[in-house]
């Protein structure tokens, strides 16, 4: 089993620390597998892909993003090139699979982050991330992809090094890590109010 961290946020979105401290702290909590899910951008991904190579760390990294759909996010996995934001849900995930990804609900119901309300993306994503560690919307999240008998994923939405790890998933070895994802099965916890405050006072701050 691998252990895998699929929804992180850099510096390049609006994550607060760089590539290389989320890649120091997985290696720490002792993460097999990481996504770094920037929004609208593969940079992180490619960064990160330039730094375990070079420096041959053992970790894996599968790119991805979180693409701004006209209707939500949508995390995309597999993929090492931008993709258009603001496209409707079913484009953006025609173009994702054309570049040989895959794409994931992500935080469905969560309308205040960003979050699909539309049933009909359940449909047109390959599968959806049923716990977010700072969404209140799980419990639907979760009845829908199991209506829709979609596979499903955890994610931290880390936007901090520190928050790495909150949601990990378990994915099986004996097979390419894009199907491996397939096949999740995932623990989290819910982020702190006391965490989420600090995230909002940054967030704040980086825009005063
Ligand atoms: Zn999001
Ligand atoms: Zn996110």
């Amino acid at each position: 089993m691998l252990k895998a961290e699929l929804h992180v946020h850099s510096s390049i979105s609006d994550g607060k620390d760089g590539v290389r401290k989320i890649l120091n702290a997985a290696m720490e909590k002792k993460i097999d597998v990481i996504s770094i899910t920037d929004h609208d951008t593969v940079q992180g991904s490619l960064e990160a892909l330039d730094i375990v190579e070079e420096e041959k760390l053992p970790i894996k990294i599968l790119p991805g993003c979180e693409i701004t759909s006209s209707s939500g996010h949508i995390l995309a996995f597999g993929i090492i090139k931008d993709v258009e934001p603001k496209m409707s849900a079913e484009e953006t995930c025609r173009v994702v699979r054309e570049l040989g990804g895959v794409c994931f609900l992500a935080h469905p119901f969560d309308f205040i982050r960003g979050g699909s309300v539309r049933l009909k993306d359940f449909r047109i994503v390959d599968g959806v991330e049923t716990f977010n560690a700072k969404s209140y919307f799980n419990f639907m999240a979760k009845r829908y992809a199991k209506k829709f008998s979609k596979p499903e994923i955890a994610g931290s939405d880390a936007h901090s090094a520190r928050a790495v790890g909150l949601a990990v998933n378990y994915l099986p070895d004996n097979i390419n890590l894009i199907e491996s994802i397939f096949h999740a099965r995932y623990d989290g916890k819910r982020v702190s109010i006391r965490e989420r405050l600090a995230f909002l006072l940054f967030q704040l701050s980086q825009r005063l």
